[in-house]
């Protein structure tokens, strides 16, 4: 059965609200009463509080398309796109909730159904996970829903490794969270990767569709779990994956969606090769960066604004790459409202203002950035064997040409180097330790954003915990 990105949307949402559940909007990117977070990066944010005890709706379950970036912070997959078939810095993740209602056994139930009778999936192409020592989620997938156990894999909480399974799901370093079980698909056995746990599941052939949370406890700031007053259930489903699935394709990149903005990608920087991987990028990078625009982040020096930025400004070097010779990138966003107007309407009726934010840091890194590059180019050279670019390389290209840490290290990356980042954040402090001389009164707008996994709260401005961005 083949189904485009906006009918699968739309079945999931009316399944859910036949078995009793409240159909939700979406919430902004901007997670205005959570400062713990830097943009919304999963359906359940919205819900926190519900989860936690202290907000009371009146409803007990719900179902939601919500919008989400994980472009830093907890859940960062920036450096994915482009190189995986799965991963954007936006996409939309469907989800259904139980505020103590339903839990592990019901939770399972609607998956499975939703995906193997409304989807009509066949079963033998499914997988699925359990935590470790999750008995009754193993015997509820073995038993009532009848998955045979070798396609049933237990999985601990493998901290560090950035593809490693972990089935203990947190939205961040405080908050709600609990062991999970996940629905994987086989995508057949031309593509390279091995089922979750085993050592090649990093690659594309067995892709995550759906985590179910057991939702049972809160993380505290000094790493203890405290229990959830009532056992909740939150479950999310990134709708690109599954709309590839229903629509016969392999990567998220070839679904309706993506097909499209490629193309028009393709047309506005010139080039026929609709197969290049930064189209893809700038495909991905024009969602997150209208959606940002659409709910109120700009791009700037610091915080929200400057994960925004380093988007725009990867995007627009990716699209100086393929040829672009005029400001390109806002050419974008009259196709992606077309696209995805009607489940968000604040793209349409923003379009003007996103249009004019993209065209503006467009025109001004433009004016640096091809000599930035020549920079890069002449230090590559200079390097003999070593293939790490020097911090004070770094630093010159953000100080002086605009270039944010993270793009340098994406430039580079496919010609097999990477960046002193060590070197680099030396250089920084160096930069504000001349800033503060220089004027006891200076602001300093280049203050470091670090993330501090042992403070209690670092503030919207952390971004990545491996990262340290400026
Ligand atoms: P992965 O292991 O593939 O990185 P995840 O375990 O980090 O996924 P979750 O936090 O469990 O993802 O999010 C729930 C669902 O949202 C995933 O099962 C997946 O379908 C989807 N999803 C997560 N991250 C992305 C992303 N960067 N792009 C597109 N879809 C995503
Ligand atoms: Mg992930
Ligand atoms: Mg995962
Ligand atoms: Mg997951």
């Amino acid at each position: 059965m083949h189904m485009s990105t906006s009918e699968i949307r739309a079945a999931f949402l009316e399944y859910f609200r036949t078995e009793g559940h409240q159909v939700v909007s979406s919430s902004s990117l901007v997670p205005h009463n959570d400062p713990t977070l830097l943009f919304t990066n999963a359906g359940m944010n919205q819900f926190k509080d519900v989860f936690l005890g202290s907000d009371v709706r009146s409803y007990s379950r719900a179902a939601t398309a919500q919008r989400c970036v994980r472009a830093g912070g907890k859940h960062n997959d920036l450096d994915n796109v482009g190189y995986t078939a799965r991963h954007h810095t936006f996409f939309e993740m469907l989800g259904n909730f139980s505020f103590g209602d339903y839990f592990k056994r019901d939770a399972i139930i609607y998956a499975w159904t939703f995906l193997t009778k409304v989807l009509q999936l066949p079963k033998e192409k499914l997988l699925v996970t359990v935590y470790a020592t999750d008995d009754e989620a193993y015997d509820i997938w073995a038993k009532i829903i009848g998955v045979s156990t070798d396609r049933i894999v237990r999985i601990g909480d493998n901290k560090g490794a950035p593809y490693a399974s972990d089935n203990f799901w947190q939205m961040g370093d405080t908050g709600p969270c609990g062991p999970c079980t996940e629905i994987f698909y086989d995508h057949g056995d031309k593509i390279w990767g091995g089922p979750p746990g085993s050592a090649e599941e990093d690659g594309d052939r067995f892709i995550e569709i759906w985590n179910v949370v057991f939702m049972q406890f809160n993380r505290q700031a000094d790493g203890t779990l405290e229990p959830l007053p009532r056992p909740s259930v939150d479950t999310g489903m990134g709708l690109e994956r599954i709309s590839a699935i229903m629509q016969g394709v392999h990567s998220n990149y070839e679904i309706d969606i993506f097909q499209t903005l490629i193309r028009r990608a393709a047309e506005v920087v010139g080039i026929a090769d609709l197969e290049n991987k930064s189209l893809r990028v700038i495909a991905d990078h024009i969602r997150s960066c209208a959606f940002l625009v659409a709910d109120g982040v700009m791009p700037s020096n610091e915080g929200r604004g400057y994960v925004l930025r380093r988007i725009i400004r990867r995007a627009v070097r990716h699209g100086r790459k393929l040829g672009a010779k005029d400001v390109f990138f806002y050419q974008l966003v009259g196709t992606l409202a077309e696209l995805m107007g009607d489940a968000c309407p604040e793209l349409k009726s923003q379009q003007p203002v996103i249009e004019r934010v993209l065209k503006l840091e467009e025109e001004q890194f433009v004016r640096t950035l091809d000599r930035g590059l020549a920079l890069l180019d002449e230090a590559l050279e200079g390097l003999g064997d070593m293939r790490q670019i020097p911090g004070e390389v770094v630093f010159k290209l953000y100080d002086t040409y605009g270039f944010p840490a993270d793009l340098t290290a994406d430039v580079v990356r496919d010609r097999g180097f990477t960046i002193d980042e060590a070197g680099f954040a030396v250089e920084m402090d160096k930069q504000r330790e001349r800033a503060k001389g220089a004027s006891s009164f200076a602001v300093d707008y280049n203050k470091r954003l670090k993330i501090d996994q042992e403070s209690e709260f670092v503030g919207y401005e952390c971004l990545s915990s491996e990262q340290t961005i400026t």
